[in-house]
């Protein structure tokens, strides 16, 4: 978020171009705003498996997995308790500093686009583009079976959360037709296709 450093009160400013620009006194500094690019899916849908292909496929973005900062806020949120929003609201704001040095940011995370709209740091990104990983109903079914005991399994709900991603959310890239890196590969020629 960017405050004006010349008002005596905490003024949010607001993005014009690739400016933040004061609405009090008009004071300008520089806020370039780049797409950002949101790979989701359900569960299961192999995020976690494409995530290195990704990572090899495209040197010149930052690509993360949304999970890393779930440890983090579950410490920072009171009780434990992650506040969702906040969280995926971190993940626009650190979009807006990657673009600050020039760099897109390709994030796996299981977001639907009205779950962002809203969100303080939506305006400091530029277009949000989703593409949707996905796999049939019996492979996912199989890949959360074979979780580790550790991890949540909720196999019904995933698969609904699946059939709502389906219906329209964004490019779909499966990833039960080949290897994780051919499906990598399909990400990174969709994420290259809209940065040229
Ligand atoms: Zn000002």
């Amino acid at each position: 978020m960017h405050y004006c450093q010349r008002c005596d009160d905490p003024i949010v400013m607001a993005p014009r171009g690739d400016l933040a620009v004061c609405p009090d006194c008009g004071a300008a500094e520089p806020a370039r705003r780049l797409p950002l690019f949101v790979v989701t899916g359900a569960s299961g849908s192999g995020k976690t498996a494409v995530f290195p292909h990704l990572v090899a496929e495209l040197p010149d973005c930052l690509v993360f997995d949304a999970d890393w900062l779930i440890g983090p806020f579950e410490r920072a949120c009171e009780f434990g308790e992650v506040d969702w929003p906040a969280f995926r609201d971190a993940w626009l704001s650190f979009a807006h500093g990657a673009a600050q040095s020039g760099r897109h940011t390709v994030l796996l995370a299981p977001f639907m686009p009205a779950q962002l709209d809203d969100l303080p740091g939506r305006r400091w990104v530029g277009e949000l583009h989703f593409a949707v990983l996905d796999c049939a109903d019996d492979v996912r079914t199989a890949r959360l079976a074979a979780r580790p005991r550790w991890r949540e399994r909720a196999i019904e709900r995933h698969l609904g959360f699946a059939a709502h991603l389906r219906g329209g959310v964004g490019a779909i890239v499966r990833t039960d037709d080949g290897t994780p890196a051919e499906s990598a590969r399909r990400v990174a020629d969709w994420v290259r296709s809209r940065i040229s």
